[in-house]
């Protein structure tokens, strides 16, 4: 028996109030964060849809975790708890804990890159590319040639170009290469997944080169629903099974555990390695601590290892992916252009085809951005010209290929309810479409400017 209804598989038990406000009080607190979100006071926020990163709601058997936390400097409880879990799900012998996905990407990038060698993913997620051109290495994406067209229903458009990846490897050389990178899902590529079969190839065309292949696994439980859900032959498998498979194809994974593993901090390195483990554990303890921690407390690694178990449960990622895609089919059937298929986290509003009368030049990104918090106090952020937009030696801005706005959803935090508020919001976004105007940008920093640069509205 299945109903049309899908509902929070939680109930609450703590709750955080919302501070409502009006359309005239979020014009004044836009303009007094420069037309910025990320310079707005999260209590004047009505529904924060800026990131699903470390913005999880945790369980009562989190908390309860929390409280058992063994805060030894060696050998804590909590550590052989985590190191347990994390071994049986990846498979992988070596574990090594870091306080976030970055810290772990520094460790084994750092390590791996340099001058001359190069990396190669599906898509690198920017702190991944911010690690390997740091390290002196570059950084090379081949998305498959499915997801250029962004309005086709193709399952899989996180997957890797298989053909370009054989080339690339054969073209390098096995010892020019710092590892092959599958983000999954693709982050960066709108939250796609990427199927089992293309992992698959990855790991044979790496194994063909006897080069390193390193999973990206922040998302790994919803991607495992897109594969159950949309692969042939993994319909009767767990989330957690397919998982498991997946990791056994690859050499190591790195993770953010502030997407997946449910949690508000934390991340690791999971090596097969010894060697390379060795040398990663070494980094570890020369900025982010002894191998027992890395830079989590204790409390912090036991919720680590009950969200990772939570977060494949069949009822929780139903949820998950219902609400996500949910919120995305509603603003398509409302005529807004969103990238599509919808992925796992985030729904992708194509904001320079929404107002084709605003040029890159004026973000139209940005203007969707403001309008969102203005009408109903949505905070999203800009993932188009104002993020990835560069000046050339005239000054004139080289936009991005698209100019979009991301809807994340934090797990776990917002009812049904919630998202169909956001729904009617859209509805004034497109009633206003005609009169909305776009932004320019009065004061910018040199790097990562949409964190901090001012705007004004035109
Ligand atoms: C968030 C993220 C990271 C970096 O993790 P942090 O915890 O933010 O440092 C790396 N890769 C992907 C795909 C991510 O989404």
């Amino acid at each position: 028996m299945s109903f049309q209804t899908f509902i929070e598989p939680f109930k609450i038990k703590s709750v955080e109030p919302i501070y409502m406000s009006t359309a005239e009080q979020r014009k004044q607190y836009m303009k007094e964060a420069f037309y910025n979100p990320f310079l707005l006071h999260s209590r004047h926020v009505i529904i924060d849809l800026l990131t699903d990163s470390g913005t999880s709601a945790m369980s009562s058997e989190q908390w309860a975790g929390i409280m058992r936390g063994d805060e030894s400097y060696a050998g804590a409880q909590s550590w052989e708890r985590l190191e347990t879990e994390l071994k049986d799900l990846t498979g992988f012998s070596y574990v090594i804990p870091t306080h976030q996905g970055r810290a772990a990407e520094r460790i084994l990038y750092g390590y791996l890159g340099g001058k001359g060698k190069t990396f190669i993913s599906n898509t690198h997620f920017d702190t991944t590319r911010a690690n390997i051109e740091f390290s002196g290495a570059e950084a090379i994406d081949i998305p498959c040639k499915e997801a250029e067209d962004h309005e086709s229903d193709y399952p899989f458009k996180g997957n890797m170009d298989i053909a370009a990846l054989d080339e690339l490897l054969g073209k390098h050389g096995s010892t020019n290469i710092g590892a092959v990178i599958l983000t999954v899902t693709n982050n960066t590529g709108g939250g796609q997944p990427v199927s089992m079969e293309n992992a698959k190839a990855v790991a044979e065309v790496c194994k063909k080169h006897k080069v390193l292949f390193i999973i990206d696994c922040c998302r790994i439980a919803e991607n495992a629903y897109f594969i159950r859900n949309k692969e042939k032959g993994y319909e009767h498998k767990s989330y957690r099974e397919i998982a498991q498979e997946m990791f056994a194809l690859a050499d190591g994974c790195a993770m953010s555990a502030k997407k997946d593993a449910l949690v508000n901090m934390g991340g690791f390195l999971a090596l097969q390695n010894e060697e390379l483990a060795t040398a990663c554990t070494n980094l570890l303890i020369i900025t982010e601590g002894f191998a027992t921690y890395g830079g989590l407390s204790g409390r912090d690694m036991e919720a680590i290892a009950i969200g990772l178990r939570e977060v494949f449960e069949d009822d929780y990622l139903h949820y998950r992916i219902m609400s996500t895609t949910y919120l995305g089919e509603q603003l398509k059937a409302k005529g807004v252009p969103v990238l599509y298929p919808i992925g796992g986290h985030a729904v992708y509003v194509d904001a320079g085809k929404l107002y084709n009368h605003i040029p890159a030049e004026q973000y139209p990104g940005q203007a969707l951005v403001c309008e969102l918090y203005q009408l109903g106090g949505i905070r999203t952020v800009e993932i188009g010209s104002v993020m990835f937009g560069k000046y050339d030696e005239d000054g004139k801005l080289v936009a991005a290929p698209m100019e979009l706005v991301r809807l994340a959803i934090p797990r776990r935090v917002y009812t049904k309810s919630h998202l169909d508020y956001v729904i009617e919001v859209f509805d004034k976004i497109v009633q206003n479409k005609a009169a909305t105007k776009g932004v320019k940008i009065v004061k910018e920093p040199k790097f990562l400017r949409h964190f901090t640069a001012h705007f004004e509205m035109l």
